[in-house]
């Protein structure tokens, strides 16, 4: 199970070509209860989990540590300012890795589980992020999980970019006030900014699918959020 890359591939096929992928597909803005609940989901129904937004994590970690230059804002983003960060992307050695039921992307053998959750991290990948040669990449790189097995994938645009032909999407939220709290309970600063980046980019902006379930889970328990869903993946996916 592994991909190595020095080249930035190119997602041109596009979706339209490619065989109904067994996927449910998760999105949602940070601290909407996507990632408590797809890996509950991946275990339920023993498909892998994968975190799409830790790939994009890693480019922007492996930035800060070699000093490679990240604009400070993505009005700043240009060929010129792009330029070292699609360097560094080329230069990656990845391969996709299970550990426990998730697949994760290692770079050069080691995945920086700890590492990418910084706040720190956290300034840096949505610049990073609104960069199309860094999505394609990513893209191109989620898709190439589905050959490994059905999946449940939580990200910003895999209902809608990664894997448009999902049978099931889910898109969550929560109020703002919601998801300051859970982001504050966990020990990191509530980013509107980035929820603003996500949203507002060219390629790949957090939008629900048209054709996604669209579940606020304000006030409610993980649990009680987790039977909503599987009586949609039930129903959607004929399970008893
Ligand atoms: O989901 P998570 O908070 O770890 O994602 C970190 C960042 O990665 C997001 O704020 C977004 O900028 C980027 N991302 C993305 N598309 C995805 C997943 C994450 O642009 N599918």
């Amino acid at each position: 199970m592994s991909a190595s890359n020095s080249n930035l591939p190119s997602t041109n096929s596009g979706a339209r070509s490619m065989k109904l992928p067994q996927v449910i597909a998760i999105d949602g803005p940070s601290a909407s209860g996507k990632g408590t609940l797809s890996r509950r989901l991946a275990k339920e129904l023993g498909y892998f989990y994968v975190d799409s937004g830790a790939m994009y994590r890693t480019l922007a970690w492996q930035c800060l540590r070699k000093n490679v230059p990240v604009p400070a804002e993505p009005k700043l983003l240009s060929r010129d300012t792009e330029k070292p960060i699609l360097a560094e992307l080329r230069r990656w050695k990845t391969e996709l890795r299970e550990v426990e039921g998730a697949l994760w992307l290692h770079v050069e053998g080691y995945f920086p589980k700890a590492e990418i959750r910084t706040n720190e991290v956290e300034k840096t990948v949505p610049i990073i992020a609104q960069i199309g040669k860094v999505r394609d990449w990513m893209v191109a790189k989620q898709r190439e999980c589905s050959t490994l097995g059905a999946l449940v994938m939580e990200g910003r645009d895999i209902g809608t970019e990664v894997f448009p032909l999902a049978p099931v999407k889910f898109f969550l939220d929560a109020s703002p006030a919601a998801r300051a709290a859970r982001l504050e309970g966990r020990g990191n600063v509530a980013d509107t900014k980035r929820d603003e980046y996500d949203e507002k980019r060219k390629q790949g902006a957090l939008i629900p699918a048209i054709d996604a379930i669209r579940v606020d889970n304000t006030g409610q328990s993980p649990d009680e959020t987790f039977a909503v869903l599987m009586t949609h993946v039930r129903a959607r996916l004929k399970l008893n």
